[in-house]
């Protein structure tokens, strides 16, 4: 099998056929190629059209979750069946080009996962600014020089697809997180277009909660398995300027000077049990890291072994 094609939808019955026949003109035929269908629970007549798909067509698979699940859940299910040495996703809603496929395939030969670059991006103003804010400091603070992180359109080597495991909205940053894991990550400028049927499915929440997901995934590509070093830090900070808070007071104290009433007394207190809590939970996170942290997760991100044995 050469190429999967991993396509997440939900409620876009319109869309469908013109994106199944816009499909077949540019991929290989069975045998050499799938089109992994992920029903995210649509509500409309989505799962009627895909199954009419899969009866016409050998290359279509279908996946079809029985409530909404999300693009990340959808996406992670398409990857998990996915059996192509390339991947490839992109939106079910004809705003990505089928026809950019073959040149992100092509361009796998010098990376490992190739994202497209909507580029002009056909979508309302609204929605183009605060994405690019947000595209920005994304590329700062993981130190992925691309310009559309959230882009439909991707292709990878199958072993990218195999060691994500992406759940909530981290599907926006699916990039950063296979740059964390070691991979090459490339991106080309792809066609857009702007949605002829149906209607968004992320509102204007979705850039607030974005805010929340760059966290998360600063915190999983940096600190996952070192949780101390995340909250050890700023723990041992507040523990020290309360320590030597109390060492000024216990000073005053011995030369006769009354510490109970003072503010700065409980502020010392204060900052000694904001750090002891910083640290635990440091420590906790420790221990759910080594509990949870498996043989399996290392070898993953073995590229090569030479060895005689
Ligand atoms: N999608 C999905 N589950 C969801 C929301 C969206 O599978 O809960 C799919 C949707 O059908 C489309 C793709 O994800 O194929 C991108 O969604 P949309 O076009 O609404 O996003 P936008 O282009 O506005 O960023
Ligand atoms: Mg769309």
């Amino acid at each position: 099998m050469d190429i999967s094609v991993v396509i997440p939808l939900y409620n876009e019955e319109e869309s469908l056929p013109e994106l199944h026949r816009r499909l077949s003109e540019v991929l290989p035929g069975a045998g050499s190629c799938e089109i992994i269908f992920v029903d995210d629970g649509s509500t409309d007549g989505s799962l009627g059209v895909l199954e009419r798909l899969f009866r016409e067509d050998p290359r279509v698979v279908v996946v079809s979750f029985r409530r909404n699940r999300g693009k990340s859940a959808a996406l992670a299910a398409g990857f998990e069946k996915a059996k192509g040495k390339s991947v490839v996703t992109m939106d079910a809603d004809l705003q990505d080009d089928p026809s950019e496929i073959p040149n992100m395939i092509a361009k796998l030969n010098e990376y490992d996962l190739v994202s497209g670059w909507k580029f002009p991006r056909k979508d309302p103003l609204s929605k183009r600014l605060p994405s690019k804010a947000i595209n920005w400091l994304t590329a700062r603070l993981t130190g992925v020089r691309i310009h559309d992180m959230n882009c439909g359109l991707k292709a990878y080597k199958n072993e990218v697809v195999k060691g994500l495991s992406i759940y909530g909205e981290q599907h926006r940053f699916i990039p950063a997180l296979a740059f964390a894991n070691g991979f090459r990550v490339g991106e080309v400028k792809v066609h857009h277009h702007p949605r002829r049927f149906g209607h968004t499915k992320f509102g204007a929440k979705r850039f607030l909660e974005g805010i929340f997901d760059l966290l998360t995934v600063l915190f999983i590509t940096r600190y996952i398995k070192k949780p101390l070093h995340f909250f050890g830090i700023p723990g041992l900070v507040l523990l020290l300027a309360g320590g030597l808070t109390l060492v000024y007071l216990a000073a005053g104290w011995l030369m006769g000077r009354w510490i109970g009433g003072r503010p700065l007394f409980t502020l010392a207190v204060l900052l000694v049990i904001l750090g002891i809590q910083f640290i635990s939970t440091g420590l906790l996170g420790e221990m759910l890291t080594s509990l949870s942290h498996t043989r399996k997760e290392d070898d993953g991100n073995i590229k090569k072994t030479l060895n005689r044995s």
